[in-house]
């Protein structure tokens, strides 16, 4: 099974570490590698005073055509295709002065990262690598012989020891590789050109602006996962596309599949609200939908009250906690999204919080410090990248059991204030500054809200956020729930109950959700241990109570991602302080919707885009 290096052929675009390989291969074993190499990786070598044979030397043949020809020699390729021990191969070598190469160290013509610079078509072009993809095929096909290196990492300094892995296994075995190591080399790069051609075909069918009859992609582990969406789905992976990293760093934590999903998710969210309103923006994830979403906006003596606000809040930590707020009790172990650096403030604030991880651009030492410390350690902490582009492009493919769907993606197609002022269809047309944020914000967030959505918002805040239901007055009615209950935690005999000490924050939370939904819905048994979380039993609120809070509120947003097919969600969303609706347009009930809103004296937005999201 062992083979002994005794000639290597090195033609690497990647020059990283080079030199410190070559010198490696120098003293790997007994006696030294003799090292045959192309014109840029020769130049190297030989400026760094190690010996080294040109190709051109070997071939009799130059480089030419501005190296498009270099290698590809028969004195090359026989060299790494001819089987050893194999007479009539053998004879050949002989006749035609063919030297075995045993090892071929090659990365490729950095053809991702031209297309990702913008370069022309012909620059592009040019950046197609054709004598080293050859070269590794057949070095890899003669793996029972050949070694073949197609990435600076298989030798590099491996981050868990200080050692080289290819070169470690030659210095351990005399200068030899064994055939387990060279068969799971040929198979990276198999992997590896399946790769760099699949960059060049999708680059190539985007520029012919066609949709290609077979489509190839190439993914790259990133790290395996503990499951999937549940514990017997196994196995579950990321990957990044080929060529290119992940949109967001691991700094603290073992994400899975519905944290990741939440995180990307999230993360849109909170840059595109950003973007739009100039405001740091949070946002609190469940299930891919977000239970709530918010601007730094400050606060009023009430709600700090009602949210149990710390003092000074930062804008980042403000908007955290106005996201939190709109509904604490589905927020309880939420996924976090923060648009700018989270600093200590945020940390801190989260720190009470029951929650299962977040992302953001970055972090404070301070903060990062004090959320890996969170959940004994297990917090998850994600370093977004604000300037992330898809290296494969602008479509979006997804498998499921055995079909491929493609889409363009519309994160580009951002939701803007101008948006919600072109078109307002109702006769009142007065649109107050803070209704537009408010708009935006909305429709920001139910674009990233699993369909049919609908939210409510209001002070740069969502206040109720209806998720994945099949009809839209439902989610109209399930939002105004949360609508009732955000609003009814500032009421004065909510604000008023009287905890215990040793009641912690989720309980008083969910404590007051449930006095709100009313004392009388609960059974016997319930009442009582709910009422033991309180220093006097609280007073029922009565329907008195409700009607007139809920008169008190007034200016509400309301978001639709797609059309109002009847007026009924009018007439529901009125009861909720609504003022100002924001939705696409385009039912053919249109004009009752509209005269629905005049009737209540609304301003209507028709601002075209349907934003369904699955
Ligand atoms: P160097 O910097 O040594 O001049 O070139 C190294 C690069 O040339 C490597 O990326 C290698 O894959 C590529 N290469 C080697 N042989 C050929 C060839 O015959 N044609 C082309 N187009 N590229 C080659």
């Amino acid at each position: 099974d062992l083979v002994k290096i005794k000639k290597a052929l090195i033609s690497v675009s990647d020059k990283t570490d080079l030199l410190v390989l070559a010198a490696a291969l120098k003293d790997a074993g007994v006696q030294s590698v003799e090292v045959l190499s192309t014109g840029g990786t020769a130049k190297a070598l030989k400026e760094a005073g190690l010996p080294v044979t040109d190709v051109s030397d070997y071939t009799g043949f130059p480089e030419m055509m501005d190296g498009r020809v270099k290698t590809l020699h028969p004195k090359v390729h026989g060299a790494l295709l001819s089987i050893r021990n194999n007479p009539e191969h053998e004879k050949a070598c002989k006749e035609h002065g063919i030297e075995y190469i045993d090892m071929l160290v090659v990365n490729l013509y950095p053809f991702q990262a031209t297309v990702a610079k913008g370069a022309d078509f012909d620059t592009c072009i040019e950046n197609v690598d054709i004598g080293g993809p050859a070269m590794i095929r057949a070095a890899s096909k003669n793996h029972p012989s050949v070694t073949v290196i197609t990435s600076v990492t298989q030798y590099a300094k491996a981050s868990s020891s200080s050692s080289w892995l290819v070169i470690e296994e030659m210095k351990q075995h005399d200068g030899c590789t064994t055939l387990k190591t060279r068969r799971s080399l040929a198979a990276a790069a198999y992997a590896h050109t399946a790769a760099y051609d699949a960059a060049i075909s999708t680059w190539f069918a985007e520029q012919n602006q066609e949709t290609p009859a077979v489509v190839t992609r190439a993914y790259d582990l990133a790290f395996p996962l503990k499951y999937g969406c549940n514990p017997h789905q196994l196995p579950a992976n990321i990957y990044s596309m080929s060529g290119g990293a992940l949109p967001f760093k691991v700094l603290n934590g073992k994400p899975g599949y519905i944290n990741l999903l939440d995180a990307l998710n999230s993360w849109a969210l909170v840059k595109e609200a950003r973007e739009a309103l100039g405001l740091p923006a949070a946002a609190s994830f469940k299930h891919v939908s977000p239970a709530g979403a918010a601007v730094a906006v400050p606060l009023s003596d009430v709600e700090k009250q009602a949210y149990e606000a710390p003092d000074n809040l930062s804008p980042a930590a403000l908007a955290y906690l106005r996201a939190r707020n709109a509904d604490p009790m589905c927020s309880f172990g939420d996924w976090a999204a923060l648009s700018d650096v989270v600093d200590e403030q945020t940390a801190n604030y989260l720190k009470t919080e029951v929650s299962d991880g977040i992302i953001a651009p970055g972090y404070t030492p301070e903060a990062l410090a004090i959320l890996s410390q969170k959940k004994t350690g297990s917090f998850i902490v994600l370093e977004a990248d604000p300037n992330f582009k898809n290296p494969a492009g602008e479509i979006d493919f997804r498998e499921i059991n055995g079909c491929v769907f493609a889409q363009r993606g519309h994160g580009d197609k951002l939701i803007t204030p101008d948006m919600m002022k072109k078109n307002i269809s109702t006769k009142n047309k007065d649109l107050p500054e803070g209704a537009v944020r408010d708009q935006v914000l909305a429709t920001v967030a139910i674009k990233y809200t699993q369909s049919n959505s609908v939210g409510y918002a209001i002070n740069g805040m969502m206040i109720g956020v209806g998720a994945g239901q099949q009809s839209r007055v439902d989610c109209v009615k399930l939002a105004g729930r949360k609508v009732t209950t955000w609003w009814m935690r500032q009421h004065p005999k909510v604000l008023g109950l009287q905890f215990k000490p040793d009641v912690k924050r989720q309980a008083r939370v969910n404590a007051r959700v449930r006095y709100i939904e009313g004392m009388a819905e609960m059974t016997d048994i319930e009442r009582e241990t709910w009422a033991q979380q309180f220093t006097t039993v609280p007073e029922p609120l009565t329907p008195a109570d409700f009607e007139e809070h809920m008169k008190k509120l007034d200016g509400v947003v309301i978001s639709s991602d797609a059309f109002f097919p009847f007026r009924d969600s009018i007439d529901t969303c009125i009861k909720y302080g609504v003022k100002y609706v924001a939705q696409p347009g385009g039912s053919v009930q249109d004009e009752g919707v509209t005269e629905a809103c005049d009737q209540y004296g609304m301003v209507q937005c028709h601002h075209g885009m349907r934003l369904f999201h699955h």
